[in-house]
């Protein structure tokens, strides 16, 4: 019988044909004695956390030490995908425990965002999942901004462990370099040791920092089919995640006409009166205004060329479409009703469409698994 070979680092069994899985190593190193996964080596060395990404299975079977050994849960979650971000099972596992939702890539935010109404609105949907937040905070783990304040907190945590939550692309791995180039940057001067585990993918760290000895622990991130992120490939990526601040876009649309989100989404004014919406989405994203009777011969003829994103490859995953009908005043056969200031429809990945329409008619066509939402307006 062959041996299973585990990384002397954090246990788990070394593989070389997925890198985002754990255990990684090339094939060339896995003859090797004390063999190391890519990722530890590269945290020992250069102290770069890379993503692991595991399937549901695994994952409720790692984060189930979290139920059994509460603590502190930082539950890292994007901006720009708070649908896409959110844990499924995440209540059974964290019910013991304090979570601070750590809002991650504000960066991309427009500059005049409200972050009060945007941080009761983040609050309200991680409580709808049976999460209840001990706060809510805002940072951007790639320009470094808010890292000094949750690193504060963290060193304080002597007494429990620390856990980094997060699906995966939320950007977990960036705050956790973001956390440890901080750490190592004090005065006071703070080490990381990565201690061996026994576990397939929780890795555990420990810090010492001012206070004490701090624990803590780097959980997979999760994967989920329903995501843009996940529909589409690298070229059509490129067009949809904002990249930069995203400045928004405005249009004023009379009845009958038609927008166009990339080939992803299409919007269209029933009735009402003239309009103003703004776009809150990618700068890159292709938008093209049109009349309502020319949409479906322009969406055929250009879905590929001028509206670029998805792709023929991707294409397959928006074919199954629905729509949401939008009112102002409120409709009993609407999906979402506007109220006096208008509103904010979320694009999960995507964005948001702001209305500030007082009397307002419109259709929004996109793919099924988009799971639109409402919230009032940020800006
Ligand atoms: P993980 O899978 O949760 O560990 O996510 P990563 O740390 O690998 O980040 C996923 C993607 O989000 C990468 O393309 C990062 O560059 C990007 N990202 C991470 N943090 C930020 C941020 O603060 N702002 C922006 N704009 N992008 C970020």
């Amino acid at each position: 019988m062959t041996e299973t070979r585990v990384c002397v680092g954090c246990g788990a069994p070394l593989q070389s044909t997925d890198e985002r899985m754990p255990g990684y190593v090339p094939a060339s190193h896995l003859e090797r004695e004390d063999v190391l996964c890519r990722r530890c080596f590269r945290i020992r060395h250069y102290g770069d956390f890379t993503p692991v990404v595991v399937d549901e299975q695994t994952y409720q079977r790692e984060v189930a030490t979290i139920f059994d050994r509460p603590g502190l849960v930082l539950y890292v979650v994007d901006v720009f995908d708070l649908a896409g971000s959110l844990i499924p099972s995440a209540r059974r596992f964290v019910a013991s425990s304090d979570v601070l939702v750590v809002v991650n890539k504000v960066d991309l935010l427009p500059a005049d965002v409200g972050y009060e109404a945007l941080g009761d609105w983040i609050r309200g949907e991680v409580r709808a999942t049976g999460v209840e937040p001990l706060d809510v905070v805002f940072i951007s783990a790639e320009r470094r901004h808010g890292i000094d304040k949750l690193v504060d907190r963290v060193a304080r945590e002597t007494k429990r462990p620390v856990y980094v939550m997060g699906m995966a692309n939320v950007g977990k791995s960036t705050l956790l370099n973001a956390m440890v180039e901080r750490l190592s940057e004090r005065k006071q001067p703070f080490t990381v040791s990565r201690r061996p585990g026994t576990t397939l993918a929780m890795s555990r760290f420990e810090i010492d920092g001012p206070f004490g000895r701090v624990e803590l622990f780097d959980t997979p991130g999760l994967m989920y089919t329903s995501r843009v992120i996940e529909r589409l490939c690298g070229d059509c990526l490129k067009w949809v995640v904002p990249r930069s601040r995203v400045r928004p876009r405005v249009y004023q649309l009379n009845p009958g006409q038609a927008l166009f989100l990339g080939g992803l989404v299409r919007l269209e004014t029933l009735g009402g009166e003239r309009q103003g919406i703004v776009l809150y989405v990618s700068n890159e994203l292709p938008v093209h205004r049109t009349k309502r009777e020319r949409a479906d011969s322009f969406f055929a003829d250009h879905r590929f060329d001028i509206l670029k994103v998805p792709c023929e490859r991707c294409a397959e995953s928006f074919d199954d479409r629905r729509s949401w009908l939008v009112a102002a005043p409120p409709r009993h056969d609407a999906d979402f009703s506007l109220g006096k200031r208008g509103g904010d429809i979320v694009l999960p990945g995507l964005g948001w469409i702001a209305w500030t329409g007082q009397r307002t008619l419109a259709r929004i066509e996109g793919p099924t698994w988009l799971a639109l939402s409402m919230r009032p307006r940020l800006v």
